[in-house]
């Protein structure tokens, strides 16, 4: 009886988790500081010296949905994530418009925010880190560069959001196919279990002129990558009652685990270039590249 009662716990916690979570807390973390390590000498001091704060910061936005904290755009759970098929408009979505204004009046504020939010979320907190990096240009307000840091990371956790492919379709758990629980059993515990060997491609900055732009092609990109997982889920579980580890060896070798290498690498190289977009759209600020100090108490 009470291990049935642990199972069920177990169960209920795992829903929890497949609802709440985007990439597994761990995955958030592991893409974040492979961002950081990658990147350039010019802004790389400034980072490396708040790695440790950046790269545990970067799962916040998924706890502001525990408590369904409200910011500018509406409750934090839409701003996850594009259901890029739920609008009802064929591939590659041309025709759902780019501005959030004009989602909402084609499909009404109902259909646009089941549907998420993530690009303008993304450009939101984009253009936040933008002005804060601008802040420490000027030399004010003096707590700039640690608002740098903390947008840094809440920016890296959307970024990253971006690149799973459940995050992209309204199939978000598979259960369009009777593949219930394939968000988290992809994103996190796959992940998880080969995290020795998970293979991270070394970050490559590339320039990001839009960056909403940037994020709704990921989001296209993202889409022929759930129908491969589904797949290699599918084959996995043939012959199987349990998610036991010949399950996850054999979705590994169906070509899952190369999908989550080939998006986390993607994700790292993206957050990189992301912040350096930031970064020279203010105007290339000079970076300290000290660990923050305690500030020295002004006399008049
Ligand atoms: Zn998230």
């Amino acid at each position: 009886m009470k291990r049935l009662l642990v199972a069920a716990v177990g169960v209920a916690l795992l829903a929890l988790q497949a609802g709440v979570s985007a990439w597994g807390m761990d995955v958030h973390r592991l893409i974040t500081r492979h961002a950081i390590d990658g990147l350039p000498a010019d802004v790389k001091p400034f980072f490396m010296a708040r790695a440790d704060f950046i790269t545990e910061h970067s799962v916040d936005p998924d706890l502001w949905r525990v408590p369904d904290l409200s910011g500018r755009l509406g409750n934090e759970d839409p701003n996850h994530f594009l259901d890029f098929d739920g609008f009802g408009e064929p591939a590659p979505f041309t025709n759902v418009p780019r501005e959030w204004d004009a989602v909402v009046k084609k499909y009404g504020a109902d259909m646009a925010n089941k549907n998420g939010r993530l690009p303008w979320r993304t450009e939101e907190i984009f253009n936040k880190m933008v002005s804060a990096f601008g802040d420490m240009q000027r030399g004010t307000p003096s707590y700039a560069a640690d608002n740098v840091r903390y947008l840094a990371a809440v920016l890296a956790h959307y970024v990253e959001d971006a690149h799973v492919p459940f995050h992209a379709v309204v199939s978000y758990d598979g259960q369009a196919t009777n593949q219930r629980g394939i968000h988290s059993r992809f994103e996190s515990d796959l992940v998880m279990r080969n995290k020795a060997a998970f293979k991270l491609a070394p970050v490559v900055i590339t320039p990001v002129p839009d960056l909403r732009a940037f994020i709704f092609d990921t989001l296209i990109a993202d889409q022929p990558y759930a129908a491969a997982v589904l797949a290699a889920d599918k084959k996995a579980t043939e012959g199987r009652e349990l998610y036991d580890d010949g399950y996850y060896a054999d979705f590994a070798k169906n070509g899952a685990l190369g999908v989550a290498e080939q998006r986390a690498s993607q994700a790292a190289s993206a957050v990189a270039s992301v912040w350096i977009a930031a970064w020279e759209k203010a105007g290339k600020p000079k970076l300290p590249d000290d660990a923050p100090r305690p500030p020295a108490r002004i006399r008049r």
